[in-house]
């Protein structure tokens, strides 16, 4: 995703030098949100997942598909593949993505999904097929979407999660609990404050034991417990790794020449003022072109990369959009709607300014309010004007 718009970015930009496209799955770069809604509720195609709108031809670059970035060689500039290829650059995005996490211990035991790729969809969408008792461990944006598809296709979910509220880390506590209220109201058997200790069964999964003694009976297990950076590839290769790749406020990385964008990258935030890692399709898009862009510029010249982060999720008919951050602890205020109607616009804030704004199908007074998180505006001014 960021790859492939920052490629269009430069291209667009007027940029007539070489490129080549390096990625390790076996298809054309697709889209990964519609993987855990329409694609795996039957309401979406693989054909209509590509993210290249127009004509491949226009980029007039290599692609490589199935082609595994196995280690860098800063020094004399070159990308190995698995396998042994060497191509040299002058320039190189890093946009390598996330990974699924695992649960420990339940490897080759079958009926255990987790939902990263398209073959991850693919496979988990089959299994979805005869109707199996499917258990979700992990509340969090995957977890919760594929609990909703998987009930609007009418299968019983259980769905554990540690914290106690889903997606609490995103929306806080207050929202959180009106998630978990919707998903019960939607027949999901909402488990929350407990973790799984172990999934059993003889070759494939039968059932799962949870923290809090109980057993939950299950033919098919998802398992949506996050993704950690695709860095593995880097290791050794002198470019600074800290949970994801570490780059300045313009996309820049350790190592001249060499930026990263989505997923897998992490730079300073100069209007949080912190370090951010963001897993949003938005962020893979902007920072992407960003990123492209920083290959042809000198340091001087870079502008910061300071973007209001934005996600969305889709659950039944409820849209959650979040523009900035909104995080446990920051404070809330309701500027539109009401918890009860479930639609309603709510700001967030961290040490008096503005820093969030989430909304419950509501979407205009979301777009109204995220320009004055980059302004830095006041969580008192906006409550009180709202
Ligand atoms: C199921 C699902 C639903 C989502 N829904 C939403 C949503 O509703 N809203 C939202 O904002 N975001 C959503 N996201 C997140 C969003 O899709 C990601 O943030 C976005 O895809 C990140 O883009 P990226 O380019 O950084 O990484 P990716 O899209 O993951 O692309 C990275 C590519 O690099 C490849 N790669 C990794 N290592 C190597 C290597 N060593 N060599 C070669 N290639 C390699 C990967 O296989 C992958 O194809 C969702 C994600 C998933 C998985």
């Amino acid at each position: 995703m960021a790859g492939l718009r920052g490629i269009e970015a430069l291209r667009r930009d007027g940029f007539d030098g070489r490129i080549t496209l390096v990625g390790d799955e076996p298809h054309l770069p697709y889209d990964r949100p519609p993987l855990s809604k329409q694609f795996l509720a039957g309401a979406r195609t693989e054909n209509e997942l590509a993210l290249r709108r127009g004509p491949w031809e226009e980029l007039d670059l290599e692609l490589l598909t199935g082609a595994r970035a196995a280690r860098l060689h800063a020094t004399t500039r070159e990308l190995e593949l698995e396998g042994g290829k060497r191509l040299s650059w002058d320039g190189l995005l890093i946009a390598t993505g996330s990974v699924a996490r695992h649960l420990p211990g339940t490897e080759g035991l079958a009926g255990v999904h987790v939902l990263r790729t398209l073959d991850d969809a693919l496979s988990l969408r089959d299994a979805l097929a005869p109707g199996p008792r499917v258990l979700v461990v992990g509340a969090g944006f995957i977890g919760a979407e594929v609990a909703a598809t998987c009930r609007e296709r009418g299968l019983d979910v259980v769905m554990v999660e540690p914290l106690a509220t889903p997606m609490q880390r995103v929306l806080g506590k207050a929202v959180g609990a009106l998630a978990a209220a919707v998903h019960r109201d939607q027949g999901v058997d909402l488990r929350c404050g407990v973790g799984v200790e172990a999934l059993e069964g003889e070759g494939r999964v039968e059932r799962a034991r949870l923290s809090d003694g109980s057993v939950v009976e299950a033919d098919l297990v998802v398992v949506g417990i996050g993704a950690r950076p695709a860095t593995d590839w880097l290791e050794g290769s002198g470019l600074e790794i800290a949970d994801g790749v570490v780059c300045d406020a313009t996309c820049a990385t350790s190592l001249p020449g060499i930026s990263a964008a989505g997923d897998v990258a992490r730079w300073p935030h100069p209007l949080f003022g912190e370090s951010l890692r963001v897993e949003h399709w938005t962020n893979a898009i902007e920072m992407g072109e960003a990123a492209a862009r920083r290959l042809l510029l000198a340091a001087d010249e870079a502008p910061p990369f300071a973007p209001v982060p934005y996600v969305w999720t889709d659950q039944y008919d409820r849209k959650l959009q979040i523009a900035g951050l909104v995080r446990e602890g920051d404070e809330m205020a309701l500027v539109q709607g009401s918890l009860e109607e479930r639609r309603f616009v709510a700001i967030f804030g961290r040490g008096g300014r503005l820093t969030g704004v989430l909304a419950m199908n509501r979407p205009a007074g979301l777009i109204r309010l995220k320009s004055r998180i980059a302004e830095g505006a006041s969580f008192d001014e906006v409550a009180r004007a709202d």
